[in-house]
């Protein structure tokens, strides 16, 4: 198979007008075809519905129903992990390059359709256009990544071993058989696409488990890989409730693997449910995690101050903080502490709040679940440290009712607070005052977390010693901390923010093979 070298996807630029139209249309457009729109099951091929339905509401607009898929009972889990098993006995026999074209087709219908993608996640989840665009070109970059990853498995051998005089050495490369792909809400599109063409570009069938709040872009993306030739059973599309076909799966004797990305409560769950082992279970069962973060962005007093503080506004209120990679902690060392923080407090205050189809910077948070969580944690935040902007949560914005909370802003926050700890998966900073850069980076690593983590600064030791210090999977010098791209920032994160699985890196793919050293004397 041909193929130009991987290179990310650009993203588009809504300083310009035309983009902006453009982007307009598409939402006219899928207002039009896909508002109210049900995706059904998909197993071994064909479209199932079922009694129940899961439906998607606008967080920005609560009274909108967007759309709705099928909820999957656990008879329907386990019809797909049948069948996704008599599908592996074929598909396992499929080349890389074979696979890899499904994928390589489906990346080019999703260009096609990219803004319709983009506008879809706008009306779901409330993605204002810059952050869904960025989103559709990661998942295009998964697809275009993985693709060309695969190629490298290709063959008897094709891993590296060391010469042996007389013998033939190889290692083989084995898909595991049939695993399960549970995914968040907070990136539907992207993780969701990652986390099954991975495993199924390596020769896996997959079970596709989207989150209950963003069924319906995890629709799209079906089927798209289906029109790009995904064959029956290869991939099984099952949106239902987590602790009902998530859990049944995760428990299940012949689930091979399970490919995770949510919750840290939730991770540790499957964690543990996936080790125990059932009747007739015959392997130890592959968990794949990457869960939450508390992340933290460090500024010192050599730091370019301006550029710090846009750091900072990207980082915490992109998608209304509601990244893994969010920047909710950040760091200022006491020289430059009012400085930095009242020139954040400001930014943040001259941010718009509305609607994602009104290209606002902040929108509403994905659901009442949220929206309730992080009102909590402001209320807890006003008891623990001083409060600099925000702290609210008016649930309605320009005559719409949705879930709105302010951006906010604590300063001067213990390092032992609860709200310097707990992941609040919303647009709330912990600021913290830090006596030197030591101190700033003792603070940065006081969580169990581990996703990403930034340092502004100037001095290269600090560079260095950050380098070597930080304990993070991700690290970003004098820059925003989120928006990793495919193959250049390899992502994913250390303790308790997951397995490290680096997904969009050289590596990834590796977790969803088995090797077998064969060895032949001649
Ligand atoms: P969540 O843990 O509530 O849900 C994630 C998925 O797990 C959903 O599909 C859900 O239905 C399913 N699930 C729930 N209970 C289950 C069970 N008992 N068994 C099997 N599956 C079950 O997370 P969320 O609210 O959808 O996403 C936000 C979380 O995801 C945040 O903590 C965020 O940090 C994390 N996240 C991490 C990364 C990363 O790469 N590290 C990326 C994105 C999001």
């Amino acid at each position: 198979i041909k193929v130009e070298p991987y290179r990310p996807q650009a993203f588009i630029d809504f300083t310009l007008q035309a983009n902006v139209d453009a982007y307009q249309a598409a939402l006219a457009k899928v207002r039009a075809e896909l508002l109210g729109k049900h995706y059904p099951l998909v197993i071994n091929g064909e479209r199932v519905d079922t009694a129940e339905k899961l439906y998607s509401t606008n967080p920005c607009d609560t009274s909108e129903v967007v759309g709705s898929t099928a909820k999957a009972t656990v008879e329907d889990a386990q019809r797909a992990l049948d069948g996704a098993w008599v599908a592996w006995a074929e598909w396992k026999t499929w080349s890389m390059d074979a696979r890899a074209r499904i994928l390589l087709k489906a990346a080019a219908i999703l260009k096609r359709r990219r803004l319709e993608a983009c506008a879809l996640m706008t009306l779901e989840v409330g993605k204002n256009y810059a952050e869904a665009d960025v989103e559709v070109a990661e998942g295009i970059d998964f697809l275009e990544y993985y693709a060309r990853e695969a190629m490298k498995y290709s063959g008897f051998g094709a891993a590296e071993t060391t010469w042996f005089d007389g013998e033939e050495n190889g290692l083989m490369s084995i898909p595991l058989g049939v695993g399960v792909s549970i995914s968040p809400w907070n990136f539907p599109y992207a993780i969701f696409v990652g986390m099954l063409a991975a495993p199924i570009v390596a020769g896996n069938c997959v079970i596709a488990k989207p989150a209950e709040d963003s069924g319906m872009i995890a629709g799209f993306v079906v089927d798209v890989l289906i029109e790009a030739g995904m064959p029956a059973g290869v991939l099984q599309f099952l949106p239902g409730v987590g602790e009902e076909v998530g859990e049944y799966l995760v428990q299940h004797a012949k689930t091979r693997f399970i490919t995770f990305t949510g919750s840290r409560s939730v991770g540790l769950h499957i964690n543990v449910a996936a080790a125990k082992v059932q009747p007739g279970q015959k392997w130890l069962k592959r968990v794949i995690m990457e869960l939450g973060g508390k992340d933290a962005l460090i500024v010192d007093e050599t730091a370019d101050l301006p550029n710090a503080v846009t750091a900072a506004v990207q980082g915490a209120f992109g998608f209304n903080g509601q990244k893994c990679s969010a920047m909710s902690r950040l760091v200022v060392v006491d020289s430059v502490y009012d400085e930095v923080v009242n020139a954040f407090v400001e930014r943040t205050k001259a941010l718009t709040i509305g609607t994602g189809e009104a290209n606002c910077n902040v929108t509403a948070v994905v659901n009442q679940e949220s929206f309730d969580k992080i009102g909590q944690y402001q209320q807890i935040g006003k008891g623990e440290a001083t409060l600099l902007t925000g702290g609210e949560t008016p649930g309605e914005c320009g005559g719409k009712t949705g879930h709105y909370v302010q951006p906010t802003i604590f300063g001067d926050v213990p390092q032992d607070a609860r709200i310097a700890q707990e992941e609040i998966f919303g647009p709330v900073v912990s600021v913290f005052r830090a006596r030197d850069f030591q101190h700033a980076l003792d603070l940065a690593n006081s969580t169990e977390y581990g996703l990403t983590g930034g340092v502004c600064s100037r001095n290269r030791a600090r560079l260095e010693q950050a380098r070597a210090e930080f304990e993070v999977g991700n690290l970003y010098f004098n820059r925003k901390i989120t928006g990793a791209i495919v193959g250049v920032q390899p992502f994913g994160g250390y303790n308790m923010s997951g397995t490290d699985s680096k997904a969009g890196g050289p590596e990834y793919l590796g977790n969803f093979l088995q090797f077998k050293a064969v060895t032949e004397r001649f």
